[in-house]
């Protein structure tokens, strides 16, 4: 038994729809799965419809963009009520945030004499919360460059000249919105944000777990992480951040996270949800 508890969709900046992503799961002999796409739950519907006829576990979830200190960081919410108003009301002014923000990135394109339209970027995108590997893709797809890591690289990286950065809620503001649509707030890739001194401050916070199993972290991040998770008695999560296929292959299951871990997530849970949607 195992679990994948980090996984985006079309619905924000991965390439499989809820059905394909869930078919994957089932194939690849996932017991549990988890929908983290980036500031939205709309996928997690369709999802747990998809698993429960496939016999998965599903749990909604999402990852939502914050900042501590001035840092961006990510926090994952597990178990949410993925139609709860307060939550649906703030993911909804982040997808706005996202969408301004393209329009500001194809302007800086455009400056640099790359003639992207907005447009061209919303029809790839074909979701409410766009980000940055839409943008690649559509200067892939226009001919501009040969790949998305290209993209990254040359205009959409951090101080490269089509970045833009973007508003992000303080991570304390994200950990009580998790908590407020019934879910367990766990920081994401603690490894890639290098945010090691918020994590105190953060647990005081409530934060509830910390992602230490993730395909960009080393044994060793892992470790440092599992420690921290026993130092501040936080729970253990993992998984892929699969965005769709990666070198051909998908990436979903290559990190698979052991039920027991999963278990101690499962017993954490704040409340049932008010709808059915996990089928535990
Ligand atoms: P955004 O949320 O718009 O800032 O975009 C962040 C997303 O871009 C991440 O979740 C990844 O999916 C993707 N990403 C970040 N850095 C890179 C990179 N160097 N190459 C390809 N994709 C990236
Ligand atoms: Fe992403
Ligand atoms: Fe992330
Ligand atoms: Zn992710």
């Amino acid at each position: 038994m195992a679990a994948d508890l980090h996984l985006h969709t079309c619905f924000s900046d991965g390439t499989y729809t809820p059905e394909e992503l869930s078919a994957h799961a089932a194939r690849l002999r996932l017991h549990t799965i988890a929908l983290t796409d980036h500031d939205t739950t709309e996928g997690c519907l369709r999802a747990a419809v998809a698993c429960q006829n496939l016999g998965v576990e599903f749990i909604a979830g999402a990852e939502l963009t914050a900042e501590f200190d001035g840092t961006e960081l990510h926090l994952l919410g597990y178990y949410l009520d993925p139609l709860h108003p307060k939550l649906l009301r703030e993911t909804a002014r982040f997808q706005e945030v996202r969408q301004n923000r393209i329009r500001e990135m194809v302007e800086r394109l455009n400056r640099l004499g790359i003639p992207l339209t907005a447009e061209a970027v919303f029809a790839l995108a074909n979701c409410r919360s766009p980000g940055r590997p839409h943008v690649g893709r559509a200067l892939v797809r226009a001919g501009f460059c040969s790949s998305v890591d290209e993209a990254f690289d040359r205009f959409l990286k951090k101080d490269r000249p089509a970045w833009v950065p973007k508003f992000k809620m303080s991570a304390f503001d994200g950990i009580d919105l998790i908590h407020a649509a019934g879910g367990l707030a766990v920081l994401a890739h603690p490894g890639l944000n290098r945010v090691d001194p918020a994590i105190p401050r953060l647990a005081e916070a409530g934060l509830d777990g910390l992602e230490c199993f993730h395909t960009k972290h080393t044994p060793a991040t892992a470790d440092h992480y599992l420690r921290l998770a026993n130092t501040h008695q936080l729970l253990v999560t993992g998984g892929s951040d699969c965005h769709g296929l990666a070198k051909g292959q998908p990436l979903i299951g290559s990190l698979r996270l052991h039920e027991d871990y999963v278990q101690r997530l499962r017993e954490a849970r704040r409340r049932p949800l008010t709808n059915n949607l996990a089928t535990a």
